[in-house]
């Protein structure tokens, strides 16, 4: 059977080079190393050279390798929150991040923008005082883009609190280092590899931060505390046993999107989603969900149905590729498109086309 395509917006298809970056790796008995080794020290320190010139990363930033995303959500409210962060909420991934905070007892404000837009900086009360403010880069569960002018607004805003943002579905792009302190992701999204690992990106504010919280009387977590979690990065190594696996593969895709460059991924990013939203705007029975074109994802399109998400998805899985249905609420009206750098020029045209067809 020839193979199913994934443009599902996680997991997604994996990046083009990984299965033969497996087989090397099952070569090497790379699964079967110590994590306490030189081998796994050098793979360690390989994942992080690459991943900081992919992101061309300042040196007060540092990198840390941890189970997830949502691992990432808790961290940061453990180790840099003592009493009260701020959420700016425009969908499903961006709310749970508020109630992993409220979970662990800090006071919790929540700016909500209606589905499909983004919370104004402007209707933030003026008597708010977070430690954290809380910006997710790309809302996977709506193809909601949160612009970089009102992230260097919340800077503006907020100039003492840690500005954390949630990259897990728009990385690799270009990061304002001076607006924000912390950006994290998981890679079965954009990067293409099998879920299982977090990545969490945190400037020497987040740590000192950290380590002034531990001074008192509330706890940072145990193994994966941010200190903790630095001074083992500090010898390449991890507080426990790690994916090692993944983070081996992650060294070598980011070297593979070195090699293919950043902006030649970004350049195709752009192409692909005006592809994908000029043929939504042609369709008979799709339209963009986001209407502000400012505020339109260009690598998770999300499109109202007209009828059941079903009718679409169901025909072009038979041309064995395989789409997301909405998220939660919106399963059965609208359907959800990734376009992730593993995601060819050629592949996003054949599926626009098909797609073109079902009108
Ligand atoms: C998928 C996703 C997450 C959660 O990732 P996990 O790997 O499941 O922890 C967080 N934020 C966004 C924007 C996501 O798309």
């Amino acid at each position: 059977m020839p193979k199913k395509i994934f443009f599902t917006p996680g997991p997604s298809a994996l990046y083009y080079t990984v299965e033969e970056h497996i087989k090397s790796a099952l070569k090497a008995q790379i699964p079967e190393i110590s994590h306490r080794s030189t081998t796994f020290q050098a793979i360690y320190e390989e994942a992080v050279t690459n991943l900081r010139e992919l992101l061309a990363l300042p040196g007060n930033f540092h990198i840390a390798f941890v189970a997830s995303a949502t691992e990432i959500w808790e961290r940061l409210i453990q180790n840099l929150v003592v009493d009260h962060s701020l959420h700016l909420v425009n969908g499903a991934f961006s709310k749970r991040f508020g109630e992993i905070s409220a979970e662990l007892g800090r006071k919790v404000s929540v700016y909500q923008s209606e589905e499909g837009q983004v919370p104004l900086i402007k209707d933030i009360s003026a008597d708010e005082a977070p430690e954290l403010v809380a910006i997710t880069q790309n809302e996977t569960s709506t193809g909601v883009h949160f612009p970089q002018e009102n992230v260097k607004a919340l800077r503006e805003r907020f100039p003492d609190a840690i500005l954390a943002m949630d990259v897990v579905s728009s990385i690799p792009t270009t990061i304002d280092f001076d607006s924000i302190d912390s950006f994290y992701f998981s890679v079965q999204k954009c990067f293409g590899l099998p879920a299982g690992l977090g990545v969490w990106i945190y400037n020497d504010r987040c740590l000192n931060k950290a380590e002034t919280i531990r001074e008192g009387t509330q706890s940072i977590g145990s193994y994966h505390a941010l200190p903790k979690l630095h001074a083992s990065g500090l010898k390449n190594q991890t507080p426990e046993t790690p994916n090692v696996l993944n983070i081996f593969l992650l060294a070598k895709v980011a070297r593979d999107m070195l090699d293919k460059g950043l902006d030649m991924i970004i350049r195709e990013t752009n192409y692909k989603s005006a592809v994908l939203y000029q043929m939504l705007e042609q369709h008979a029975k799709l339209s963009p969900f986001v209407k502000d074109k400012a505020l339109r994802s260009k690598t998770v399109i999300v499109a109202d149905v007209d009828g059941d998400s079903s009718t679409i998805i169901d025909p072009i899985s038979k041309k064995g590729m395989i789409i997301g249905t909405g998220y939660g609420p919106h399963k059965k009206s609208q359907i959800r498109i990734a376009s992730f750098p593993t995601h060819s020029k050629e592949q996003i045209e054949l599926l626009a086309d098909q797609i073109a067809l079902l009108s």
